[in-house]
């Protein structure tokens, strides 16, 4: 392996979570950012998903840290999968929260594709006995789309699809809202 090989694999490991494998908050950053710049120029939408696992504090209380994880790649899995074929990224935003980058994908489709992940996580069956909520794990969403003009942050996006999470969870989780 050359020096430059080695340096090249280095920086591609530097984006991805250690844990699921997927894209880390670092390497979202950068996504965020180029495409708003993209969609700023086209005047073209974009929009962005959160989404956070359901009362998983008390998954990892009952089940144990390392059944936690488990679930993480889990989920992180499925999620890739249902992302991609509609051709947006996926990242891991934080512990147990998930975030969606979706180019001129504008709030209807980004809603159709929120609604087939909470779907898809309910059809993973990864049993959960002590969610309040279901017999097994679900995901609450968030969804937000914005075509950027100027003087707009890139925050915006971000900052509204998490109120949206936040009814989600309010009104009672296993579901999606929209900001
Ligand atoms: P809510 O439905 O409101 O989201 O409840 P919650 O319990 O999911 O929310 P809270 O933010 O209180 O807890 C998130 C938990 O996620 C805390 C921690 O136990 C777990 N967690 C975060 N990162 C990891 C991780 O890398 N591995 C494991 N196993 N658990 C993690
Ligand atoms: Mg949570």
């Amino acid at each position: 392996r050359t020096a430059k090989k080695e340096i090249q694999e280095k920086t591609e490991l530097s984006y991805l979570d250690d844990l699921t494998g997927i894209f880390n908050r670092r390497r979202f950053r950068e996504l965020l950012k180029e495409e708003w710049q993209k969609a700023l120029r086209d005047k073209k939408v974009i929009s962005l998903l959160l989404i956070d696992i359901d009362y998983f504090k008390e998954y990892n209380d009952n089940y144990g840290h390392i059944a936690g994880d488990q679930v993480l790649k889990k989920i992180a899995t499925a999620l890739r999968d249902g992302v991609e074929w509609a051709g947006g990224v996926l990242a891991r935003y934080g512990g147990d929260e998930f975030v969606v980058l979706m180019p001129e994908i504008d709030l209807d489709r980004a809603e159709k594709l929120a609604n087939s992940l909470v779907k898809k996580t309910n059809s993973l069956g990864i049993q959960h006995r002590y969610s309040p909520i279901s017999n097994c794990q679900t995901v609450s969403v968030g969804v937000a789309a914005i075509t950027p003009e100027p003087g707009m942050q890139p925050e915006v996006l971000i900052e509204r699809a998490d109120e949206a999470l936040y009814k989600s969870k309010r009104y009672g989780r296993n579901r999606i809202s929209t900001g």
